[in-house]
């Protein structure tokens, strides 16, 4: 029997995989998920994801404090860490925000203020951005930057490998119950697809925006067991943009670039080193269906792929929107960038984007971690710690409450991520 089953091989799982293996170096360790790290519908698994601490709640920001210094000097994530910087065009606060926590907690990132002609003159590859209604002034922070997602992922994973972890591929079907299924108080382990039973005394979720159909398929008539709303599946949509090699100079030198107003809200991540380009469209949309063994309306990611990976399959109106980020950062026809595909990318997401993690109130031996508000891949440095933390009783009575499994959803990390549609609004 093991003594960790971790179900999800996306930040989470892997992030505290690599933790409890060598803080616990003679526990058994299970991890599974459905191909070898990452799976390519993960949220997890992508080009790149932004790296920053600028964060308007305190507490986000001194965690991706912790996080950014990791992705500075330890050898596992630094060499795919990129430096660039983020620039901050937006009407909602958050800019300043994070400039006057940074001043409060006595941390001096270089974060400045600009007004938009400053930011101009500082950045000419964003001579053509549409910075409309820039409420307050710009706001940029050197210390911030990108990652490349799937090799960190792949180096991450590969420590906890090397560390210990026992990696099972395979579907996790249903979660298993003491007494033959008898008893659902108490998990005692999960069951694959090829009906392998692999039992733990602890089982952690780490399933990401599937965590809600996995818990109905499992115990569909326990009404206590039901995620109920505190993890919605949500995409955000995402295209790839390939930059002729003649023009790569224009963008090269690009920092990641956030603009946050009512008529555009995405994200700009700056040329990798095969001059790939990546935008995000960031108004989230769910996938609402009926899930008949529960009687539930539950939001699940589709099951076609070229829903959830990179394909052409994306519906027309969510390519325009995305398009629509590109042509706001750069200016339309920017230049040497060409549209090449796109992806509706799945996370779970919380009422009030705190993380859910927690032991299950309603049964002896389950644990989940995940949610968020798309904004968890920063953190594959620590992530794992405190989830250890957790299984082990260990979060301090604030890290208890604000990702407990029921809780009252004040406050908000970054509110703007709260779905406002569905993906059949769009097809
Ligand atoms: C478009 C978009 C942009 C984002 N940008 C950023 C960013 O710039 N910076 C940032 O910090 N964060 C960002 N995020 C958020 C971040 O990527 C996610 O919050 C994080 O990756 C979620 O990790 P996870 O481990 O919870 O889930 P996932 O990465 O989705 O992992 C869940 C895993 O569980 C597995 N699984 C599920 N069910 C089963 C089962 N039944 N059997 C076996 N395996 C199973 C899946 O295969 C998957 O590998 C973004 C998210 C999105 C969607």
């Amino acid at each position: 029997m093991a003594d960790y089953v971790i179900i999800g091989a996306g930040v989470f799982g892997v992030s505290t995989a690599l933790y409890l293996a060598t803080s616990e170096p003679n526990a058994k360790i299970v991890l599974i998920d459905r191909s070898s790290s990452p799976y390519p519908s993960a949220a997890s698994s992508d080009l790149n994801r932004i790296i920053r601490a600028d964060y308007s709640d305190i507490f986000y920001m001194r965690l991706a404090l912790k996080a950014i210094e990791k992705w500075n000097t330890d050898p596992l994530y630094n060499p795919h860490f990129h430096k660039t910087g983020m620039l901050f065009a937006e009407e909602i606060g958050m800019g300043r925000a994070s400039f006057n926590n940074y001043i409060e907690i006595g941390a001096d990132p270089g974060a400045q203020i600009f007004t938009v002609d400053q930011a101009r003159q500082e950045f000419p590859v964003f001579a053509k951005s549409n910075w409309k209604d820039v409420a307050d002034d710009m706001y940029y922070n050197p210390c911030s930057g990108w990652a490349d997602a799937d090799p960190s992922m792949r180096a991450a994973a590969g420590a906890a490998l090397a560390a210990g972890v026992e990696y099972i591929q395979g579907t996790v079907e249903r979660l298993l119950f003491k007494d033959d299924g008898n008893n659902q108080d108490v998990c005692v382990g999960v069951k694959t697809a090829d009906g392998d039973e692999i039992r733990g005394k602890k089982i952690l979720l780490c399933t990401g925006a599937w965590t809600a159909k996995l818990i109905a398929d499992s115990a569909p008539q326990n009404t206590k067991l039901q995620v109920n709303g505190r993890m919605v599946a949500a995409a955000a949509t995402c295209c790839m943009v390939r930059c002729a090699p003649e023009q790569l100079s224009l963008y090269r030198d690009a920092p990641v670039h956030f603009l946050g107003m009512h008529h555009t809200h995405g994200e700009s991540i700056p040329p990798n080193a095969e001059g790939i380009l990546k935008f995000n469209y960031e108004v989230s949309f769910t996938n609402v269906e009926h899930h008949e063994a529960s009687g539930q309306t539950l939001s699940i990611p589709p099951v076609h792929a070229s829903q959830t990976t990179w394909s052409q399959r994306v519906p027309e109106q969510l390519k325009q929107k995305v398009r629509t980020v590109v042509d706001h950062v750069y200016g339309k026809n920017a230049p040497g960038l060409t549209f090449d595909s796109y992806r509706m990318c799945w996370d779970a997401v919380t009422p009030n984007q705190d993380w859910i993690i927690s032991s299950h109130p309603a049964c002896e031996g389950l644990y989940l971690a995940g949610g968020g508000s798309f904004h968890s891949f920063k953190f594959l440095p620590i992530l794992g710690q405190y989830v250890a933390r957790m299984l082990n009783n260990q979060l301090t009575p604030e890290e208890k409450d604000r990702w407990a499994w029921d809780r009252p959803n004040v406050g908000a990390a970054c509110e703007m991520y709260i779905p406002q549609n569905d993906l059949k609004d769009f097809v």
